[in-house]
């Protein structure tokens, strides 16, 4: 194919606007797979246990498509992309092997946050952008007003919007052709003789095959055999097997400028995953080229604690989580271990709802069942003489120990976006207040009509928005709200670490960076689930939640003596030894913190039910 007959695209929007179903569309009207009876929810492209489950589309995924049109035949790549805030990553990277980008935007419900955040991020990347209006088949469609929003936000030709349903896949051809019209074929490779330039831009793990890349060709050919090595870690790499995505892998003679495709390659020298690098340019051994610009680094907002529920599992954890993190390169791992859960990983994601997809696909894909502990996001703290991070509650230091010498903690804020309909202002502003936001503004997107919507923006701590913000944010909005945030550095804040102590011992795993005006709620409140989950002991048990060296909540377990065979008359001597057994059994799973017995189960679902 030549690179005039090629088109790249990405279909951006916000989550729930139907990318994933306009894709399937896509694909039976180009014969890429059978045709389902209309209304047919298939979604190809939602490969992954969670994502069919939830509805959400988690991992961008490539296909490539071929349509004729005016007698000429073109080759479609298309990239469906995540539209949670999580993920905005792996959108992002995405784009970059695209000239052009569909903004898909709902019709009855109109702009929401992540609509705009994908668009500034296609944008960024100078990508042609084709607004289309989706769901014109429902009777709340508004696609009249919401043109008018599309133009007043994004500054787009109102005449070049279009309008589809790709439920019933109405419009849905024009789509087809207003890519092969506006999208300009990529300009890279026009020169076949040029050195070769790939960009990696994705990379998924098969457990047959091990990882599979996906590439997009700037220059040159590649063909099986060659020898091609990485501009960032210099590693030298033999192509094994390579073709497109159509859906599934398809082998191909060679990938030509242009082309986006996989590759199975293998290291010249010991294979390991970790080392290619998501946005990593390769080139021919022996013909470096300048790498492609805006290679980054996923940066973990949250980390957490993953343990086993049976501590005996954790070398096959950490082998489930290093094979998942293949698929996952966004995830930074590094040991751990506690007193109170044994060995495990801390491991850093870019959000929560990442974070929980990530548990989610341990448990579907590995079959494994973890602990996690509380969410921290990385704080900073700033010494007399040097500034260090911190993103587990272990290591933070107690602030008001004047031999640690610390001038101040500061904790990362974001600016969040919140558009909702404007009857839910003053719900909102109170949610938002109540999480110590900052700088609070809102304008109203659409005046000229009667019942508005109006986008609210302020500054919010990172920390703030990772436990329940967001469910709060749905149910005091009835679920009209949606929620878009990016990084906005660090603020010094009055944090104080918080830890529980069982019998006077501190549990480990549990400890939390809190601030100080909440620190005496959060306390009360971890106590009393502590008191409610921890079993009664044969002597009274105090639970103390600690700030510093000041007790600010306390609760107590009282005790019991526990006698299993009490009720039972002499003679049934089978029984009594069966219960004896069963307790035996049940005490192996206890830990001990200090002289306290606490089950294995009792930390699942105190971390858990957070
Ligand atoms: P995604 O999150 O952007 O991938 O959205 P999905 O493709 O998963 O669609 C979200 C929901 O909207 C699903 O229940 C779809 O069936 C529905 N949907 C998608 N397109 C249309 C459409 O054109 N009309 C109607 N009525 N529903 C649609
Ligand atoms: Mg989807």
């Amino acid at each position: 194919y030549p690179a005039h007959r090629i088109r790249n695209f990405a279909i951006i929007a916000h989550i729930d606007h139907g990318k994933s179903t306009l894709s399937d569309r896509l694909l039976e009207l180009t014969n890429t797979i059978q045709r389902h009876k209309p209304g047919d929810n298939n979604q190809v492209l939602d490969k992954l246990k969670v994502e069919r489950e939830r509805g959400i589309t988690v991992k961008a995924q490539t296909v490539s498509m071929f349509y004729k049109h005016d007698g000429e035949e073109y080759l479609l790549n298309l990239i469906d992309t995540p539209g949670h805030v999580d993920f905005s990553w792996e959108v992002a990277r995405s784009l970059g092997a695209c000239e052009g980008a569909l903004l898909l935007v709902d019709a009855s419900q109109g702009v929401q946050a992540q609509s705009i955040s994908v668009f500034h991020a296609a944008k960024d990347k100078k990508l042609k952008i084709i607004p289309v209006l989706n769901k014109i088949d429902l009777p709340a469609a508004e696609p009249e007003r919401i043109a008018t929003q599309i133009q007043a936000m994004f500054d787009l030709d109102p005449n070049d919007i279009l309008n589809v349903s790709a439920k019933t896949g109405l419009g849905v051809r024009d789509v087809l052709h207003a890519i092969i019209d506006r999208v300009p074929p990529p300009n890279a490779g026009t020169n076949h003789d040029a050195p070769l330039k790939m960009l990696l831009f994705d990379s998924l793990y098969d457990r047959y095959r091990g990882v599979i890349s996906l590439v997009s060709i700037k220059d040159g050919e590649l063909r099986k055999g060659d020898k091609i090595a990485s501009c960032h870690s210099r590693k030298k790499y033999e192509v094994m097997d390579l073709g497109i995505m159509h859906p599934e892998e398809v082998p191909t003679a060679c990938l030509r400028p242009g082309q986006v495709g996989w590759i199975g390659a293998c290291a010249a020298t010991k294979k390991s995953g970790k080392e290619t690098l998501i946005g990593d340019t390769f080139h021919r051994v022996g013909q470096p080229v300048e790498p492609l610009p805006g290679f980054q680094l996923a940066k973990p907002m949250v980390y957490a604690g993953v343990y086993p529920v049976d501590s005996n599992d954790f070398p096959k954890l950490e082998e489930s989580i290093k094979r998942l993190t293949l698929t996952d390169r966004s995830v930074s791992v590094q040991r751990e271990s506690s007193t109170a859960l044994g060995q495990g990983c801390r491991l850093g994601f870019l959000g929560t709802l990442h974070m929980d997809v990530f548990r989610q696909r341990l448990e579907d894909e590995y079959d494994a069942s973890v602990i996690i502990t509380a969410p921290t996001v990385p704080y900073k703290l700033v010494y007399h003489d040097r500034t260090e991070f911190v993103s587990n509650p272990t290591d933070f230091p107690d602030i008001n120990d004047p031999r640690v010498r610390l001038n101040e903690v500061q904790e990362p804020m974001v600016t969040a976006s919140i558009i909702v309909p404007s009857d839910y202002l003053g719900e909102m502003m109170e949610l938002c207040t109540s999480h110590r936001a900052q700088d609070i503004d809102y304008r109203y997107l659409d005046s000229e009509y009667q019942s508005s919507r109006i986008m609210l923006t302020c500054r919010l701590p990172l920390g703030e928005i990772m436990t329940d913000f967001f469910d709060k944010l749905k149910s005091r909005s009835s679920g009209f709200a949606s929620f878009d945030y990016e990084d906005a550095g660090y603020q010094k804040s009055d944090l104080v670490k918080m830890t529980f102590l069982l019998n006077g011992r501190q549990v480990d795993a549990l400890a939390f960076i809190v601030h100080r005006s909440a620190a005496e709620n959060i306390g009360r409140e971890w106590a009393l689930k502590l008191r409610k989950v921890i079993p009664r002991q044969q002597f009274e048990v105090p639970i103390q939640a600690v700030v510093g060296k000041k007790v600010i909540a306390r609760e107590t377990i009282s005790a019991v003596r526990k006698d299993v065979t009490a009720g039972m008359y002499g003679g049934h001597h089978e029984r009594k030894m069966k219960k004896l057994a069963e307790q035996k059994e049940g005490k192996k799973r206890l830990k001990r913190i200090g002289s306290v017995d606490v089950p294995q189960e009792a930390f699942f679902e105190i971390l858990s039910s957070n």
